[in-house]
């Protein structure tokens, strides 16, 4: 977070025009990899001299090295400067409701290390923080980075996340971390810039930055999981609404005499195809058919079984994909995004949930709303939610570019 001083600071003066130029500069290298100067001052406006006082002192971060010569115009050759992606680290957690998963990843967010393990995330705030801590360390042995070489740590965790308080959770949805502050957790244990966001903002950060395809400035993540939440990417930032609590689909409700849910409300979205919700339909109909298999323990198992044809689960996908399509047709009606793409563990079931989706939005939205969007399944893989919490810190930092410099984190 910006402190008032430095925002004022940035606002006025040769040393914010300085930062502008600084922040242009960092980030077409790191968009193109490789670039001369010439072009850089070029592509930017700013003069030769601007570029490369600006250049000399990135080449003295390590930042960015001369990697060899480039093909000449006429005069003589350029000099190529190259970003080095491998000159700092991230560090991405994703906070699940019963999992915690962490990846150290380069400043590209390819992903170098990786740590994962169910932990009761939800119910038990002490040993959550000690299992975040244990993950975090790992995952830097597992690379031998130090922690003087970590970037900055981004958290993805599963609740609202306020702007003016971003290290708490809401105890509306998660009561038991009431007083608890991970963003100073993490910063006590490991004293480097902490970044903390929703799951689903996350997962859309992530799918806008490194999803198949081009998803454009609009687009919308839905994380079906424990809890149902979206990530709303407006404009190419992530909308969160006044208080954080934009995108919240899974409280949405879509039957007002409908099963009581934690947030009060009836009939909310996560009560239907929340993983609970559809663990116990799997059980109530194992039990109403007679059979004596034991019911799926996790959505993996769920969707494994249906993948695999046994009509019994295969209808349970269908029936989230049902209700799932509602909260999605709303959805299209109201922010009319280019892109709806479904994550969490039951969007594995790919072409099963998507069918039914689709039947139900056909039903329910408007179709010039539905005309030109595309509804897809995630294709980032497990570690898509930590990746986008490491984006997080990526994103600051490609900003306020003083993030990349170790020796000035302490200021911040
Ligand atoms: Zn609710």
């Amino acid at each position: 977070m910006k402190s008032a001083l430095q925002t004022t600071h940035e606002v006025f003066g040769a040393s914010a025009i300085r930062a502008r130029h600084n922040r242009l500069i960092l980030n077409l290298l790191w968009k193109e990899r490789e670039i001369s100067r010439a072009e850089l001052a070029r592509r930017t406006g700013l003069s030769r001299s601007t570029v490369s006082a600006i250049v000399n002192d990135l080449l003295g971060t390590g930042l960015v090295r001369e990697a060899r010569n480039g093909v000449s115009s006429g005069g003589r050759r350029p000099v190529i400067l190259e970003f080095q992606d491998q000159s700092s680290f991230i560090v991405g957690i994703e906070l699940g409701a019963t999992h915690i998963s962490c990846v150290l990843t380069d400043l590209r967010c390819n992903v170098r290390a990786s740590w994962s393990a169910p932990a009761p995330v939800r119910d038990e705030p002490e040993v959550a923080l000690k299992k975040m801590t244990m993950a975090v360390r790992s995952v830097l042995v597992a690379d031998g980075v130090e922690r003087s070489q970590v970037l900055g740590i981004g958290v993805a965790v599963p609740s609202p996340v306020d702007d003016e308080r971003p290290g708490e959770l809401l105890p509306l949805i998660v009561p038991k971390w009431a007083g608890y502050n991970i963003a100073t957790h993490l910063y006590e244990s490991f004293k480097r810039p902490v970044f903390v966001d929703n799951d689903a903002n996350l997962g859309a950060l992530a799918e806008l930055w490194w999803g198949a395809g081009s998803s454009g400035k609009d687009l919308a993540y839905i994380k079906v999981a424990t809890g149902i939440g979206a990530g709303l990417i407006i404009n190419g930032r992530i909308f969160r609404g006044s208080g954080g609590i934009a995108g919240e689909i899974g409280h949405t409700s879509i039957d007002s005499n409908g099963p009581q849910c934690i947030c009060g409300l009836k009939g909310c979205l996560t009560t239907f195809i929340g993983a609970p919700a559809l663990l116990e339909r799997a059980k109530d109909k194992l039990r109403a058919s007679g059979s004596d298999r034991p019911p799926p323990g996790s959505i993996d198992e769920l969707v494994n079984a249906a993948l695999d044809g046994d009509p019994m689960f295969v209808e349970i996908v269908q029936y989230a994909g049902d209700k799932l399509g509602v909260g999605v047709a709303n959805l299209l009606n109201l922010l009319n995004p280019k892109a709806v793409v479904l994550g969490g563990g039951i969007a594995r079931a790919g072409d099963l949930l998507l069918d039914a989706v689709n039947r139900t939005i056909r039903g329910r939205s408007l179709s010039a709303s539905i005309g030109n969007a595309e509804i897809r399944v995630s294709g980032l893989n497990e570690w898509g939610v930590a990746v986008g919490a490491a984006t997080l810190a990526l994103e600051a930092a490609l900003e306020t570019p003083s993030l990349f410099h170790a020796e000035s984190i302490g200021a911040l």
